[in-house]
């Protein structure tokens, strides 16, 4: 018997991550003999660049293993303001900055000291399978606007304008975006800062993750960069994609200092600083930007072939993404075709026979709030790229 109901409502009410769960399946299906393509889970797979590593075994071999200040060790803080201010116009100092377990942890502790109850935190789909369950844990609420394939699946400030209320809190995105990997232009987030600006009780929360992954000739636009909401602007970042750092768990904000402040309280009571030896190597990351250059050109190239791929997958509807990592193609065609067997009605159903049939994981769509497509990670070698298409596309071929 279950024993959920010994369990507290807020986790009852949460949903697995799905990005999660489906590479826990994809494991599980490996561990039966099968060759598994896992393009589920957005993770580089590229190695931390050597400057980096150096720096570690430099902390450890220095004893630097001790707690760390809640908000990080400062030579980190000063270079994440540095890099912020040279790199993206946002004008905050050391005392701006929180240092947090990934980017994951510093959304999960702005949206927990920000959001009231009740409160509402607009969201620009598709949008990334965390954000809405955040919101819920906080017990705020979620209003997810759809951005649409035929507006390369961007939210327009219209949109956004119509969708205020008096309970509006924060609005929320990632730029480039997961999973879709579309990036708001700077003409368009002025637009929406436009909006911001006439309602002084409006954050936004910019998730700037992917930002070295941006394949638009304008490169990457900071909205807290735009000074009339500079100070109402939390600008959330991390070392895990430009500098293939998910497993050391670095991420931080940057926000005025009271909201900065009443971070550091809370990771004070639950987390306290970060792994100290992550943050040392962190601290050197960008001294040297070699490694972010040559993986955006790899990512685009990657790009570039899966594209190309998806476009030969009858029925399938493509478009380019201008960042990230990600392929997202609308899929909806092969709804409702069968194999004799099962009858696909859904993309999450097409994401686990392509699992089980072709042995190839993909996130459906749904988990994003795109329920006809399906989401495919380009952080994976060429020949696994053109290999796992190849399979997909020779699967849904038997589909009638
Ligand atoms: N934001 C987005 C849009 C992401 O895709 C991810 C996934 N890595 C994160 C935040 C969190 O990244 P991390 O916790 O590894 O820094
Ligand atoms: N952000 C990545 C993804 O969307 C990593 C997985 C996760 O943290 O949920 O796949």
């Amino acid at each position: 018997m279950s024993n959920n109901h010994l369990l507290a409502d807020r986790i009852n009410a949460l949903e697995e991550s799905a990005t999660l769960a489906m590479s826990k399946k994809s494991r599980e299906i490996a561990a039966q003999g099968h060759n598994v393509i896992n393009l589920s889970v957005g993770e580089p797979d590229f190695k931390t660049p050597p400057h980096i590593c150096d720096a570690a075994k430099k902390a450890i071999d220095d004893g630097f293993h001790a707690y760390t200040p809640v908000s990080g060790i400062p030579e980190l803080r000063s270079a994440i303001a540095e890099k912020l201010n040279r790199e993206n116009g946002l004008n905050w100092k050391a005392e701006n900055i929180v240092v947090s377990t990934g980017a994951k942890h510093s959304l999960a502790n702005i949206i927990e000291v920000l959001v009231k109850k009740d409160e509402e935190v607009i969201i620009l789909g598709p949008y990334w399978v965390s954000y809405a369950e955040m919101v819920k844990l906080a017990e705020g609420k979620s209003v997810i606007l759809d951005g649409s394939f035929e507006n390369d699946f961007k939210v327009t400030p219209e949109q956004i304008e119509a969708a205020i209320t008096p309970k509006t809190k924060i609005i929320m995105y990632a730029s480039p975006n997961n999973p879709t990997g579309s990036v708001y232009s700077e003409k368009e987030l002025r637009a929406i800062a436009a909006i911001v600006a006439k309602h002084p009780n409006i954050f936004v929360l910019a998730d700037e993750i992917y930002e070295y992954i941006n394949f638009t000739p304008e490169g990457h636009f900071s909205i807290g960069s735009i000074p009339e909401i500079h100070d109402r602007v939390i600008t959330v970042n991390g070392f895990s994609k430009g500098f293939a750092m998910t497993g050391w768990r670095v991420g931080f904000i940057a926000a005025a200092k009271w909201i900065a402040d009443a971070v550091d309280k809370l990771q004070g009571q639950v987390t306290s600083g970060t792994n100290s030896i992550a943050q040392k190597a962190a601290a050197v990351a960008f001294t040297n930007m070699d490694a972010p250059k040559m993986m955006l050109e790899a990512y685009k190239r990657r790009r570039d072939l899966v594209i190309a791929k998806l476009k030969e997958v009858p029925g399938f509807k493509v478009r380019v993404p201008d960042g990230a990592f990600y392929a997202f193609p609308d899929v909806s065609s092969y709804f409702g075709k069968t194999d004799g067997k099962v009858t696909i009605k859904n993309a999450d159903e097409l994401c686990l026979w392509l699992l089980e049939t072709a042995h190839i994981a993909l996130v459906t769509g749904n988990a994003f709030g795109a329920p006809n497509c399906i989401r495919i990670s380009t952080a994976a070698a060429d020949e696994k790229l053109v290999e796992a298409i190849e399979r997909m596309k020779k699967a849904l071929a038997t589909l009638n």
